[in-house]
């Protein structure tokens, strides 16, 4: 069984998608970590987020073992990220190893921007998970302010909407909704409840 779990930055989708993957014994892909990891790539070589042939050279050449790095979760890097994200060609490299791993064994859950829509159009559940801008900067600050990173909340609110405008406008597979996928707002519910909403969703679909 594949489930595609889809929505705009800090929506929740990736706490849900990795508790869903867990209910059911399922593999879990971030797939937003692949494109984190494509701008670090390209940093770190010294490259520039702008130069297209680095993006793509690091794309084609990603290291899946390197995606547990902690320095992909910050602000910073899916900042960079969305920069990347945008180039068909970088993509397309990254589209094999999402549709190798939704294949494994029992199946999987993805979780991303456009696994619905692009990546797994077969999935057998999508989800569409949705916030408001605000709950969403909240989310991310008590996140950080854990961490014991300075970041304020006007920060992370603009770095969202910066994000979620780039990723909704560009060319090639934008953030958007599947026509088959059902909608979660997550802006009233805690981590708990949006698990039981969208446990809902899943065995309306497929049966218990
Ligand atoms: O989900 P996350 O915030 O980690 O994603 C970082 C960035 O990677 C997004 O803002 C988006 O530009 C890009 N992304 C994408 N397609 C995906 C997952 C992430 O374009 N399936």
């Amino acid at each position: 069984m594949i489930i595609a779990i889809d929505g705009p930055a800090a929506s929740g989708k990736g706490t849900l998608a990795k508790r869903i993957a867990a209910h059911y014994g399922l593999g879990w892909l971030d797939t937003g970590l692949l494109y984190r990891a494509v701008a670090r790539d390209v940093v770190v070589k010294g490259g520039r987020l702008e130069d297209l042939g680095a993006a793509i050279a690091a794309a084609r050449a990603i290291d899946a073992t390197t995606l547990c790095d902690p320095h992909l979760r910050g602000p910073r890097a899916g900042d960079d990220a969305s920069m990347i994200a945008k180039i068909p060609e970088v993509r397309a490299a990254l589209l094999d190893y999402q549709r190798t791993f939704a294949q494994q064994g029992k199946g999987a859950v993805l979780d991303g921007r456009d696994i619905g829509t692009v990546v797994c159009p077969d999935a057998r559940v999508k989800i569409f998970v949705t916030a408001s801008d605000e709950a969403r900067a909240r989310r991310r600050f008590l996140e950080h302010h854990g961490r014991g990173d300075t970041i304020t909340y006007e920060e992370l609110l603009a770095d969202i909407r910066r994000r979620d405008a780039r990723d909704s406008n560009r060319s090639v597979a934008p953030l958007a909704a599947a026509p088959d996928a059902i909608l979660l707002d997550t802006t009233d519910l805690d981590a708990d409840q949006a698990f039981v909403a969208a446990m809902k969703i899943i065995e309306k679909k497929v049966g218990k």
